[in-house]
């Protein structure tokens, strides 16, 4: 096991801008220190020597590099860097914890920006969610049992933002049978549990689901996934261990298309560069130090914890969903000019009708950051109705933009032959031929764009921004739950009562 707790100084770049000492990593540091840890990943069945050089998930590696490359460039330091509130260093802002309303919007201003940028999941969100979640909730904690959860995530915060580590948030349990709590399951281990507790620590077992990220991160934060009764005592546990811990195995998840990378095609792939990535994380007895420990058996906090996660990250939807959604937009117009149709007023229509679902998306997210409030704790918390309104706009919009911009493509985005074959002397001759579009437009050009919407809309990229738009940060019904709890009905009522003048 390669123990992260001390990286080696070689990897870090500190350096002196202004007042500030900066504790960032640069991309091509980032991908180093992933390459060393010693990371349990399977795929196909196989164990993957290095998943960093894999070349199915080496794209999603470079979404998370993203995350460090902007933050070394002077035009995106505004967004990327934040001053940390525990250290007052310069960090990357994916560790920060929120300290205004303004720090709210730029967080999702900066993953609108990342989404426009690789037209993918740049997964470092969950962890930047996870610490905001967790740094209020722990407070909140030690303030009714006198624990000291708060003092052991603020050292750890403070861990990873000096050694600018990518986090991975871990909430989403297998769950069995939907039906019955925790520790009514056939199989007990269907939620994380703690299976020992010992005097200098917890040993754990189970497994979250759909991990976002997980084989890109140094980092990972456990949390529970439900609200819990007093019964569920040793399922609401929430911890941080380094991702190659003795005990944790990974399993990829497939995306459809997924071994089109392996075929060496650029042109088939549509998105060569970037990509996301999920794993299911299985948890076999894994031990945890006390100091590493944010919540243990304190159930209350549990359904606290997971409504505030839950919350940052249907904010974070209102960015990266809606950066995306721009590289989409743009596609779509680009294949309106490869077709020869753009000056058509249906076509403009289908544009204006994609941006203007496209922008609702973003206005949810900047909205429940700017009606975001500080919490017990000091941090900012968004707006929670605001919010899942946020993630249930995402639930349908990117559909319907996804619809349009495979109405404005044409049938020929899912029917045109392989690059094999528009290389191939015999029959690339006819795809050159019978591919023609408008004059100006170089067939290659149109099978590129047509295959970046095929991405989008139907491959890898698919799954993040059409599926994850669905279940991501919680399926539609976890959303209008919490708004008939935060829409407040009655007071509404009492407005038409009084309006009507209807008296009691
Ligand atoms: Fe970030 Fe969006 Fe990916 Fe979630 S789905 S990790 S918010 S890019
Ligand atoms: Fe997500």
């Amino acid at each position: 096991m390669v123990s992260l707790y001390v990286l080696e100084s070689s990897t870090i770049n500190n350096v002196t801008k202004g007042e500030n000492i900066m504790a960032l990593m640069t991309g091509e540091e980032y991908v180093e220190s992933i390459r060393k840890l010693n990371l349990n990943v399977y795929m196909f069945g196989k164990k993957i020597a290095c998943p960093a050089d894999h070349p199915i998930l080496r794209p999603s590696l470079n979404s998370v590099k993203a995350t460090y490359d902007l933050a070394q460039d002077p035009q995106y330091e505004d967004l990327m860097t934040a001053t940390s509130s525990l250290t007052g260093k310069k960090i990357n802002r994916f560790l920060h914890i929120h300290q205004s309303t303004k720090d709210l919007m730029d967080k999702v201003k900066m993953q609108r920006l990342l989404g426009q940028q690789t037209g993918a999941c740049f997964q470092r969100c969950v962890g930047m969610d996870a610490f905001n979640a967790v740094f209020s909730t722990t407070f909140e904690t030690d303030q009714k049992y006198g624990s000291s959860y708060h003092k052991n995530f603020i050292e750890y915060a403070k861990y990873c933002q000096e050694n600018d580590l990518t986090v991975d948030g871990a909430m989403t349990d297998p769950k069995g049978d939907r039906g019955l709590a925790p520790h009514a399951q056939e199989d007990p281990d269907l939620y994380l549990r703690v299976v020992e507790r010992r005097e200098d620590g917890i040993v754990v077992r189970g497994a979250k689901a759909h991990q976002t990220g997980a084989i890109n991160s140094q980092e990972m934060i456990v949390m529970p996934t439900v609200s819990m009764k007093p019964e569920d005592k040793d399922y609401a546990v929430a911890f941080a261990v380094p991702t190659d811990t003795e005990g944790i195995l990974m399993i990829i998840g497939r995306q459809s298309c997924d071994t089109r990378k392996m075929e060496g095609s650029e042109l088939d792939v549509g998105n060569s560069e970037f990509g996301g990535v999920e794993a299911l994380v299985v948890f076999n007895d894994v031990f945890v130090p006390n100091e590493r420990i944010f919540l243990n058996g304190e159930t209350e906090y549990a359904g606290v914890l997971v409504e505030r996660f839950a919350g940052y990250h249907r904010q974070s939807y209102g960015g990266c969903k809606a950066g995306v959604g721009d590289v989409l937009i743009g596609a779509a117009a680009v294949a309106a000019d490869c077709n020869g149709c753009a000056k058509a007023s249906h076509i403009k229509d289908k544009l204006i009708e994609m941006t203007h679902l496209n922008e609702s998306l973003y206005c949810c997210g900047i909205a429940c950051s700017a009606e975001g409030k500080p919490t017990e704790a000091g941090n900012y918390m968004i707006d929670l109705l605001l919010a899942n309104v946020c993630k249930q706009n995402v639930t349908r919009f990117p559909y319907e933009i996804s619809r349009l911009a495979e109405d404005i493509a044409g049938g020929i985005m899912v029917t045109a032959p392989s690059e094999a074959d528009f290389r191939d002397p015999v029959t690339g001759p006819y795809v050159e031929k019978y591919l023609k579009g408008a004059k100006d437009v170089s067939v290659e050009d149109r099978i590129r764009i047509l295959r970046l919407i095929e991405n989008l809309c139907l491959g890898t990229a698919a799954v993040g921004y059409r599926t994850e738009s669905l279940h991501g940060a919680g399926s539609p019904q976890a959303q209008r739950i919490m708004i008939s709890r935060q829409g407040d009905l009655p007071k509404k009522k009492e407005m038409a009562k009084k309006i009507a003048k209807i008296k009691d």
